[in-house]
Protein backbone atom coordinates (compact mmCIF):
# COMPACT_ATOMS: atom_id res chain seq x y z
CA UNK A 1 0.00 0.00 0.00
CA UNK A 2 1.50 3.20 -1.00
CA UNK A 3 1.28 5.83 1.63
CA UNK A 4 1.71 10.13 0.66
CA UNK A 5 3.91 11.93 3.00
CA UNK A 6 3.15 15.12 3.62
CA UNK A 7 6.23 16.59 4.87
CA UNK A 8 4.69 20.13 6.29
CA UNK A 9 6.34 22.60 8.77
CA UNK A 10 3.98 24.65 11.19
CA UNK A 11 6.64 27.74 10.42
CA UNK A 12 3.69 30.14 9.33
CA UNK A 13 0.19 28.71 8.50
CA UNK A 14 0.82 28.24 5.01
CA UNK A 15 2.70 25.34 4.72
CA UNK A 16 0.00 23.70 6.97
CA UNK A 17 -2.95 24.43 5.11
CA UNK A 18 -1.95 23.44 2.09
CA UNK A 19 -1.20 19.93 3.73
CA UNK A 20 -4.74 19.71 4.54
CA UNK A 21 -5.78 20.50 1.42
CA UNK A 22 -4.01 18.29 -0.62
CA UNK A 23 -4.65 15.24 2.63
CA UNK A 24 -8.46 16.09 1.74
CA UNK A 25 -8.20 15.92 -1.81
CA UNK A 26 -6.28 12.67 -2.00
CA UNK A 27 -9.21 11.65 0.42
CA UNK A 28 -11.45 12.64 -1.52
CA UNK A 29 -9.71 11.02 -4.93
CA UNK A 30 -10.21 7.38 -2.59
CA UNK A 31 -6.57 7.26 -0.83
CA UNK A 32 -7.66 5.67 2.58
CA UNK A 33 -7.14 7.82 5.54
CA UNK A 34 -4.24 5.73 6.92
CA UNK A 35 -2.62 6.14 3.21
CA UNK A 36 -2.45 10.18 4.08
CA UNK A 37 0.65 11.54 6.63
CA UNK A 38 1.22 14.83 7.29
CA UNK A 39 4.34 15.14 9.28
CA UNK A 40 5.32 18.04 11.43
CA UNK A 41 8.71 18.09 10.15
CA UNK A 42 10.81 20.02 12.11
CA UNK A 43 8.90 19.26 15.30
CA UNK A 44 10.16 15.45 14.75
CA UNK A 45 13.30 16.20 14.43
CA UNK A 46 15.47 15.70 17.51
CA UNK A 47 18.77 17.33 16.18
CA UNK A 48 19.10 21.15 17.30
CA UNK A 49 17.97 23.53 15.99
CA UNK A 50 16.00 21.85 13.57
CA UNK A 51 13.12 21.22 16.50
CA UNK A 52 13.00 24.90 17.16
CA UNK A 53 12.46 26.22 14.01
CA UNK A 54 8.56 26.87 14.28
CA UNK A 55 9.71 29.00 17.22
CA UNK A 56 12.38 30.73 15.72
CA UNK A 57 9.91 31.36 12.88
CA UNK A 58 7.98 33.40 15.28
CA UNK A 59 10.27 35.16 16.59
CA UNK A 60 11.90 35.91 12.82
CA UNK A 61 8.30 37.51 11.81
CA UNK A 62 7.59 39.51 14.71
CA UNK A 63 10.79 41.29 16.07
CA UNK A 64 13.47 43.81 14.62
CA UNK A 65 16.48 41.56 14.53
CA UNK A 66 14.26 38.49 13.74
CA UNK A 67 13.08 40.45 10.00
CA UNK A 68 17.02 40.79 10.25
CA UNK A 69 17.52 37.04 10.02
CA UNK A 70 14.70 36.78 7.88
CA UNK A 71 17.07 38.86 5.17
CA UNK A 72 19.95 37.33 5.61
CA UNK A 73 17.95 33.76 4.79
CA UNK A 74 16.52 35.30 2.07
CA UNK A 75 20.22 36.24 1.03
CA UNK A 76 21.69 33.26 1.81
CA UNK A 77 19.22 32.01 -1.09
CA UNK A 78 20.44 33.98 -3.60
CA UNK A 79 24.29 33.35 -2.82
CA UNK A 80 24.65 29.41 -4.76
CA UNK A 81 28.01 29.20 -1.83
CA UNK A 82 26.26 29.56 0.99
CA UNK A 83 23.22 27.92 0.06
CA UNK A 84 25.41 24.33 -0.25
CA UNK A 85 26.51 24.91 3.12
CA UNK A 86 23.25 25.50 4.54
CA UNK A 87 21.67 22.62 2.58
CA UNK A 88 24.11 20.18 3.36
CA UNK A 89 22.89 21.42 7.90
CA UNK A 90 19.49 20.56 6.76
CA UNK A 91 20.72 17.16 5.44
CA UNK A 92 22.68 16.74 8.51
CA UNK A 93 19.57 17.67 11.31
CA UNK A 94 16.40 16.09 9.20
CA UNK A 95 18.51 12.49 7.85
CA UNK A 96 17.88 10.91 10.84
CA UNK A 97 14.21 11.73 10.86
CA UNK A 98 14.04 10.67 6.75
CA UNK A 99 15.70 6.89 7.57
CA UNK A 100 12.73 6.54 10.51
CA UNK A 101 10.23 7.22 7.86
CA UNK A 102 11.58 5.04 5.45
CA UNK A 103 11.68 2.24 7.49
CA UNK A 104 7.68 3.13 8.75
CA UNK A 105 6.84 4.25 5.47
CA UNK A 106 8.86 1.74 2.58
CA UNK A 107 6.50 2.67 -0.15
CA UNK A 108 5.99 6.06 -0.09
CA UNK A 109 5.51 9.34 -2.03
CA UNK A 110 7.52 12.12 -0.28
CA UNK A 111 5.46 15.61 -0.80
CA UNK A 112 7.60 18.52 0.56
CA UNK A 113 5.70 21.83 1.28
CA UNK A 114 8.76 23.90 3.02
CA UNK A 115 11.93 24.65 0.50
CA UNK A 116 14.46 23.38 3.89
CA UNK A 117 12.39 20.07 3.33
CA UNK A 118 12.80 20.10 -0.37
CA UNK A 119 16.32 20.70 -0.29
CA UNK A 120 17.32 17.96 2.55
CA UNK A 121 15.09 15.31 0.95
CA UNK A 122 16.59 16.17 -2.54
CA UNK A 123 19.92 15.33 -1.08
CA UNK A 124 18.25 12.13 0.92
CA UNK A 125 17.18 10.67 -2.70
CA UNK A 126 20.54 11.62 -4.50
CA UNK A 127 22.78 10.02 -1.52
CA UNK A 128 20.68 7.42 0.03
CA UNK A 129 17.70 6.47 -1.65
CA UNK A 130 17.68 6.93 -5.48
CA UNK A 131 14.39 5.20 -6.21
CA UNK A 132 12.40 7.41 -3.26
CA UNK A 133 9.45 9.08 -5.21
CA UNK A 134 9.67 12.61 -4.67
CA UNK A 135 7.22 15.94 -5.32
CA UNK A 136 7.61 19.13 -4.54
CA UNK A 137 4.68 21.84 -4.09
CA UNK A 138 6.47 25.15 -3.99
CA UNK A 139 4.05 27.36 -1.55
CA UNK A 140 4.57 30.42 -2.73
CA UNK A 141 2.67 32.73 -5.28
CA UNK A 142 4.03 35.59 -7.29
CA UNK A 143 8.46 34.03 -6.81
CA UNK A 144 9.49 31.33 -5.18
CA UNK A 145 13.05 31.46 -3.68
CA UNK A 146 15.78 28.90 -5.29
CA UNK A 147 15.68 26.55 -2.55
CA UNK A 148 12.11 25.41 -3.11
CA UNK A 149 12.95 23.98 -6.41
CA UNK A 150 15.20 20.59 -5.98
CA UNK A 151 16.35 18.58 -9.06
CA UNK A 152 15.59 15.43 -7.44
CA UNK A 153 11.79 15.67 -7.66
CA UNK A 154 9.89 13.84 -10.17
CA UNK A 155 7.38 16.46 -9.90
CA UNK A 156 7.05 20.24 -8.89
CA UNK A 157 3.74 21.80 -8.65
CA UNK A 158 3.64 25.68 -8.80
CA UNK A 159 1.14 28.35 -8.29
CA UNK A 160 1.27 29.99 -11.80
CA UNK A 161 2.93 30.59 -15.07
CA UNK A 162 5.38 33.56 -13.43
CA UNK A 163 7.05 30.67 -10.60
CA UNK A 164 6.86 28.37 -13.70
CA UNK A 165 9.34 30.63 -15.57
CA UNK A 166 11.58 30.60 -12.08
CA UNK A 167 11.38 27.11 -12.14
CA UNK A 168 12.87 26.61 -15.81
CA UNK A 169 15.21 28.98 -15.05
CA UNK A 170 16.79 26.83 -11.98
CA UNK A 171 16.86 23.90 -14.01
CA UNK A 172 13.77 22.21 -13.27
CA UNK A 173 12.95 19.98 -16.39
CA UNK A 174 9.82 20.76 -17.97
CA UNK A 175 8.29 17.36 -17.91
CA UNK A 176 8.26 17.49 -14.21
CA UNK A 177 6.80 20.94 -13.97
CA UNK A 178 2.85 21.37 -13.76
CA UNK A 179 1.30 24.85 -13.28
CA UNK A 180 -1.57 23.72 -10.78
CA UNK A 181 -2.31 27.09 -8.56
CA UNK A 182 -1.64 26.56 -5.01
CA UNK A 183 -3.59 23.87 -3.25
CA UNK A 184 -6.36 25.56 -1.07
CA UNK A 185 -9.12 23.87 1.19
CA UNK A 186 -12.33 21.94 -0.14
CA UNK A 187 -14.70 25.88 0.83
CA UNK A 188 -12.11 27.27 -1.69
CA UNK A 189 -13.56 25.32 -4.37
CA UNK A 190 -16.43 26.33 -4.30
CA UNK A 191 -18.19 28.85 -6.00
CA UNK A 192 -17.26 32.92 -5.10
CA UNK A 193 -20.05 32.52 -1.81
CA UNK A 194 -22.84 35.53 -1.10
CA UNK A 195 -21.94 37.98 1.21
CA UNK A 196 -24.89 37.84 2.81
CA UNK A 197 -25.35 34.57 3.36
CA UNK A 198 -21.91 34.45 5.10
CA UNK A 199 -22.76 37.33 7.12
CA UNK A 200 -25.26 35.35 8.54
CA UNK A 201 -23.12 32.52 8.81
CA UNK A 202 -20.84 34.61 11.41
CA UNK A 203 -23.70 36.14 12.93
CA UNK A 204 -23.16 38.96 11.74
CA UNK A 205 -25.65 42.20 10.51
CA UNK A 206 -26.45 41.04 6.89
CA UNK A 207 -27.05 43.95 5.17
CA UNK A 208 -23.95 45.78 6.65
CA UNK A 209 -20.87 46.37 4.58
CA UNK A 210 -17.74 44.31 5.92
CA UNK A 211 -14.39 45.17 6.24
CA UNK A 212 -12.59 41.98 7.13
CA UNK A 213 -8.70 42.60 8.96
CA UNK A 214 -6.73 39.44 9.09
CA UNK A 215 -4.17 39.95 11.49
CA UNK A 216 -0.51 39.05 11.19
CA UNK A 217 0.47 42.86 11.10
CA UNK A 218 4.74 41.97 11.07
CA UNK A 219 5.74 44.52 9.54
CA UNK A 220 3.28 47.05 9.77
CA UNK A 221 3.99 50.34 10.91
CA UNK A 222 1.19 51.22 13.04
CA UNK A 223 -0.15 49.07 15.88
CA UNK A 224 -3.16 46.48 14.97
CA UNK A 225 -5.11 47.77 18.00
CA UNK A 226 -4.62 51.28 17.49
CA UNK A 227 -6.01 50.46 13.69
CA UNK A 228 -8.97 49.15 14.62
CA UNK A 229 -10.17 51.90 17.10
CA UNK A 230 -9.28 54.48 14.15
CA UNK A 231 -11.49 51.81 12.22
CA UNK A 232 -14.04 51.84 14.50
CA UNK A 233 -14.07 55.49 15.34
CA UNK A 234 -14.66 56.67 11.57
CA UNK A 235 -16.51 53.65 10.27
CA UNK A 236 -18.95 53.29 12.91
CA UNK A 237 -21.91 53.98 11.06
CA UNK A 238 -20.69 52.45 7.53
CA UNK A 239 -19.47 49.51 7.90
CA UNK A 240 -19.02 46.46 10.81
CA UNK A 241 -14.93 44.97 11.33
CA UNK A 242 -14.55 41.03 11.86
CA UNK A 243 -10.74 40.74 13.01
CA UNK A 244 -9.46 37.21 12.61
CA UNK A 245 -5.99 37.11 14.95
CA UNK A 246 -5.46 33.78 14.30
CA UNK A 247 -2.33 31.98 16.44
CA UNK A 248 -1.75 35.93 17.85
CA UNK A 249 -4.12 35.08 21.19
CA UNK A 250 -2.26 38.15 22.98
CA UNK A 251 -3.99 40.49 20.04
CA UNK A 252 -6.88 38.52 20.83
CA UNK A 253 -6.88 39.92 24.31
CA UNK A 254 -5.93 43.28 23.70
CA UNK A 255 -8.91 43.80 21.31
CA UNK A 256 -11.39 42.32 23.36
CA UNK A 257 -10.70 44.43 26.22
CA UNK A 258 -11.69 47.59 24.31
CA UNK A 259 -14.67 49.14 24.14
CA UNK A 260 -15.89 49.76 20.54
CA UNK A 261 -18.19 52.57 18.99
CA UNK A 262 -19.82 50.24 15.91
CA UNK A 263 -19.78 47.04 15.47
CA UNK A 264 -16.76 45.15 15.36
CA UNK A 265 -16.69 41.24 15.88
CA UNK A 266 -12.89 39.39 16.87
CA UNK A 267 -11.99 36.09 16.28
CA UNK A 268 -8.85 34.03 16.95
CA UNK A 269 -7.67 31.07 14.90
CA UNK A 270 -10.67 29.89 12.13
CA UNK A 271 -11.48 26.93 10.73
CA UNK A 272 -14.26 28.57 8.25
CA UNK A 273 -11.65 31.34 6.52
CA UNK A 274 -13.60 30.57 3.50
CA UNK A 275 -16.65 32.08 5.33
CA UNK A 276 -15.19 35.19 6.96
CA UNK A 277 -13.38 36.16 3.57
CA UNK A 278 -17.01 35.36 1.74
CA UNK A 279 -18.34 37.74 4.28
CA UNK A 280 -16.17 40.82 3.38
CA UNK A 281 -16.33 43.30 0.99
CA UNK A 282 -13.00 44.10 1.55
CA UNK A 283 -9.99 42.40 3.13
CA UNK A 284 -6.90 44.04 5.08
CA UNK A 285 -4.33 41.36 5.22
CA UNK A 286 -0.48 40.74 5.21
CA UNK A 287 1.32 39.32 2.13
CA UNK A 288 1.48 35.34 2.99
CA UNK A 289 0.92 33.33 -0.09
CA UNK A 290 -1.72 31.23 1.41
CA UNK A 291 -3.84 33.69 2.28
CA UNK A 292 -4.02 35.79 -0.99
CA UNK A 293 -4.68 32.63 -2.89
CA UNK A 294 -7.40 32.27 -0.45
CA UNK A 295 -8.81 35.73 -1.38
CA UNK A 296 -8.35 35.90 -4.79
CA UNK A 297 -9.99 32.43 -4.68
CA UNK A 298 -12.99 34.14 -3.66
CA UNK A 299 -12.71 37.00 -5.20
CA UNK A 300 -12.21 39.97 -2.52
CA UNK A 301 -10.23 43.11 -3.21
CA UNK A 302 -7.79 43.85 -0.71
CA UNK A 303 -5.56 46.19 1.11
CA UNK A 304 -2.29 44.79 1.73
CA UNK A 305 -0.29 46.47 5.03
CA UNK A 306 2.64 44.09 5.40
CA UNK A 307 5.04 41.83 3.96
CA UNK A 308 7.92 39.73 5.34
CA UNK A 309 11.34 40.48 3.13
CA UNK A 310 11.87 38.42 0.34
CA UNK A 311 9.13 36.61 -1.31
CA UNK A 312 6.23 38.13 0.30
CA UNK A 313 7.28 41.65 -0.66
CA UNK A 314 6.83 40.25 -4.21
CA UNK A 315 3.02 39.19 -3.56
CA UNK A 316 2.78 42.87 -2.91
CA UNK A 317 4.21 43.91 -6.22
CA UNK A 318 1.97 41.07 -8.18
CA UNK A 319 -1.35 41.89 -6.93
CA UNK A 320 -0.77 45.87 -6.69
CA UNK A 321 0.40 45.53 -10.52
CA UNK A 322 -2.87 43.27 -11.33
CA UNK A 323 -5.49 45.81 -9.84
CA UNK A 324 -6.51 43.88 -7.16
CA UNK A 325 -4.56 45.34 -4.02
CA UNK A 326 -3.83 48.41 -2.75
CA UNK A 327 -0.64 48.29 -0.64
CA UNK A 328 -0.88 50.74 2.19
CA UNK A 329 1.98 50.07 5.46
CA UNK A 330 1.30 53.19 7.40
CA UNK A 331 -1.61 53.41 9.56
CA UNK A 332 -2.62 56.84 8.29
CA UNK A 333 -2.78 56.26 5.26
CA UNK A 334 -4.19 52.42 5.52
CA UNK A 335 -7.10 53.90 7.68
CA UNK A 336 -8.38 56.68 4.50
CA UNK A 337 -7.42 54.13 2.05
CA UNK A 338 -10.59 51.97 3.72
CA UNK A 339 -12.90 54.85 4.02
CA UNK A 340 -11.91 55.97 0.37
CA UNK A 341 -12.58 52.54 -0.91
CA UNK A 342 -15.76 51.93 1.29
CA UNK A 343 -17.35 54.95 -0.05
CA UNK A 344 -16.56 54.05 -3.57
CA UNK A 345 -18.51 50.65 -5.18
CA UNK A 346 -17.69 50.79 -8.47
CA UNK A 347 -13.80 51.00 -7.72
CA UNK A 348 -14.17 47.98 -4.95
CA UNK A 349 -16.18 46.42 -7.86
CA UNK A 350 -13.24 46.81 -10.57
CA UNK A 351 -10.91 45.27 -8.05
CA UNK A 352 -12.98 42.42 -7.44
CA UNK A 353 -13.34 41.61 -10.93
CA UNK A 354 -9.08 41.93 -11.13
CA UNK A 355 -9.29 39.50 -7.92
CA UNK A 356 -11.29 37.13 -9.62
CA UNK A 357 -9.24 37.11 -12.75
CA UNK A 358 -6.36 35.64 -10.52
CA UNK A 359 -7.68 33.25 -8.74
CA UNK A 360 -7.00 29.61 -9.77
CA UNK A 361 -10.05 27.04 -9.08
CA UNK A 362 -9.42 23.11 -9.07
CA UNK A 363 -5.79 24.00 -7.49
CA UNK A 364 -5.65 21.23 -4.44
CA UNK A 365 -7.12 18.62 -7.32
CA UNK A 366 -4.50 19.06 -9.34
CA UNK A 367 -1.66 18.82 -7.42
CA UNK A 368 -3.95 15.55 -6.02
CA UNK A 369 -3.64 13.84 -9.56
CA UNK A 370 -0.04 14.71 -9.95
CA UNK A 371 0.66 12.85 -6.63
CA UNK A 372 -1.81 10.10 -7.80
CA UNK A 373 0.53 9.33 -10.87
CA UNK A 374 3.42 9.32 -8.99
CA UNK A 375 2.10 6.89 -6.61
CA UNK A 376 0.71 4.37 -9.01
N1 LIG B 1 -5.38 30.68 8.73
C1 LIG B 1 -6.50 30.01 9.22
N2 LIG B 1 -7.14 30.53 10.30
C2 LIG B 1 -6.74 31.67 10.92
C3 LIG B 1 -5.61 32.36 10.42
C4 LIG B 1 -4.94 31.84 9.31
O1 LIG B 1 -6.91 28.97 8.67
O2 LIG B 1 -7.37 32.06 11.89
C5 LIG B 1 -4.70 30.13 7.53
C6 LIG B 1 -4.96 30.99 6.32
O3 LIG B 1 -6.26 30.73 5.83
C7 LIG B 1 -3.81 30.54 5.42
C8 LIG B 1 -2.69 30.26 6.39
O4 LIG B 1 -3.29 30.14 7.68
O5 LIG B 1 -4.15 29.35 4.73
C9 LIG B 1 -1.66 31.37 6.44
O6 LIG B 1 -0.81 31.19 5.35
P1 LIG B 1 -0.02 32.38 4.64
O7 LIG B 1 0.78 31.77 3.53
O8 LIG B 1 -0.93 33.47 4.27
O9 LIG B 1 0.91 33.00 5.76
P2 LIG B 1 2.01 32.36 6.71
O10 LIG B 1 1.32 32.18 8.04
O11 LIG B 1 2.45 31.03 6.13
O12 LIG B 1 3.08 33.38 6.74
Amino acid sequence: MTTILLLSADTGGGHQAAAQAIACELRGQGFLPEQIVIVDTFNRCRRWPFYRLGAVHRWAVSTRPGRLLHTLMFWWDQEPRSRGLADAFCHWGMAPLFAELEQLYPQAVWVTLHPFITQAVGRWKLRTSPSLRMATVVTELAFAPWACFHPAADLCCVANQQVAQQALRVGVAPHKLRVTGLPLKPGFSQPPPCAMACRQKLGLARQTPTILLISGGEGFAGSIVDLCRELDQRLASKAQLLVVTGYNADLRRQLEQQTWRGSVSIRGFVENMETCIGAADLVLTKSGPGTLSEVLAVGRPMILFAHLPGPERRNVDYLVSQGAALFLPRQADLARGVLELVADPPRLDAMRRCAQLLSESGSAARVGAGIRELAT
